[in-house]
């Protein structure tokens, strides 16, 4: 287990067991440098319990660097709790886990992911106050939604020398509750959609809403565009899809994007312009982060309009070095973070 921290550069790993309810739950930290550790919990089915500590463990580092990038005083960590095979009350074990959450004295905010709802974290609350995305906060996904649409004006301005989005041909793949909301900027920033989502109701609904053209999910990768906008799956650019892409740039809400990280010098290489993910969509934890340090609603708002200034250096920086905007994303955060833990130790 030692090692699998060393690995993933975590500073704690705490494991939560409640026999009452079956709460078999894990929280992984990478830093708490820069201020305690905030990051999403995923109540999903894990084939084992190795699978879920690797999970933690690899998710609390992206939030580390997203958090580093964001500019927001929080250091990384991730929640899982491992979906019970047997029948479980749902509301005791996440009272449980709310108790857990507790004990560690606030070096870990926990919040929404996959698997979690807004009711969940309302019920988390009830045990501890180390908890964002409850009812009172709202729903993270249009601040995500107002980051991603900065950070689209901002690849365009570089790219086409302005950020006029009149008439761009923007793909958007998933219309959930950020992808619809993104749509809703572009659209009336006047740019030409053509969507796709698994779920035909969504797809309609961009359609007359949103004068979309509608595709097959498949077909997503083949239509020529200025803009493929992934919103939907992770992993999403990879050796497959690049072959079919014909697109000058990627800007999309979806986590962990490119399938491997040597994909972002790839897509350097062949004039691509890419939005790292963690960068382009951190506007909804710079609105959970900020909500519960109770920063003012205009500071907050500010904050997330900056991401298309933080995109804007990093593809600057980009044509100066040949580095990949996504390499110069990792190296900036890893220098913030080295930098806190420097300040920590002195
Ligand atoms: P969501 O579940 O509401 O929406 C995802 C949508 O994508 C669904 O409608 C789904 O049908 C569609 N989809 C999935 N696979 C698809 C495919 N192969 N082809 C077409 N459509 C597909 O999720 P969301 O909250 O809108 O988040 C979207 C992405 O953004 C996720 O990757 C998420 O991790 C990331 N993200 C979300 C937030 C947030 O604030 N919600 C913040 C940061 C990152």
């Amino acid at each position: 287990m030692l090692e699998l921290m060393e690995n993933a550069d975590l500073e704690r790993l705490h494991f939560g067991l409640d026999r009452d309810t079956g709460l078999q739950a894990i929280v992984a930290i990478q830093s708490t440098s820069r201020g305690s550790a905030m990051g999403g919990c995923r109540f999903i089915k894990y084939s084992s319990e190795q699978d879920a500590i690797t999970d933690a463990a690899r998710l609390a580092k992206g939030m580390s660097y997203k958090s580093a990038i964001a500019g927001i005083p929080h250091g990384g960590g991730k929640a899982v709790i491992i979906m019970p095979d047997q029948p479980f009350d749902r509301r005791a074990l996440l009272q449980a886990f709310g108790r857990f959450i507790d004990q560690l004295g606030g070096q870990y905010i926990t919040a929404m992911d996959s698997g979690t709802t807004m009711a969940d974290m309302d019920i988390i609350n009830r045990e501890t106050r180390w908890v964002t995305c409850t009812s009172q906060f709202g729903d993270p996904s249009p601040y995500t939604a107002l980051g991603v649409f900065a950070g689209i004006k901002a690849a365009v301005n570089h790219q086409f020398g302005s950020d006029n989005l009149h008439d761009c041909r923007i793909n958007l793949q998933g219309l959930g509750n950020v992808g619809y909301a993104v749509a809703e900027h572009l659209y009336k920033a006047g740019a030409k959609l053509c969507v796709t989502d698994l779920n035909p109701h969504l797809v309609e609904k961009a359609a007359k809403e949103l004068d979309a053209r509608c595709v097959n999910p498949d077909q997503i990768y083949l239509e020529p565009a200025d803009i493929f906008c992934p919103c939907g799956l992770g992993s999403i650019i990879n050796p497959s899809t690049l072959q079919k892409l014909d697109v000058k740039i990627i800007a999309g809400s979806a986590n962990n994007q490119l399938a491997t990280p040597d994909i972002g010098q790839t897509l350097q290489q062949s004039g691509i312009l890419y939005a790292p993910d963690y960068v382009i969509n951190a506007g909804g934890l710079i609105f959970v982060a900020l909500k519960h340090d109770q920063v003012a609603q205009e500071q907050i708002d500010q904050q997330i309009q900056n991401i298309g200034a933080t995109l804007s250096t990093l593809f600057q920086q980009s044509v100066s070095s040949g580095h990949s905007p996504a390499q110069l994303a990792d190296q900036r955060a890893e220098h913030i973070i080295q930098e806190s833990n420097l300040q920590v130790e002195v």
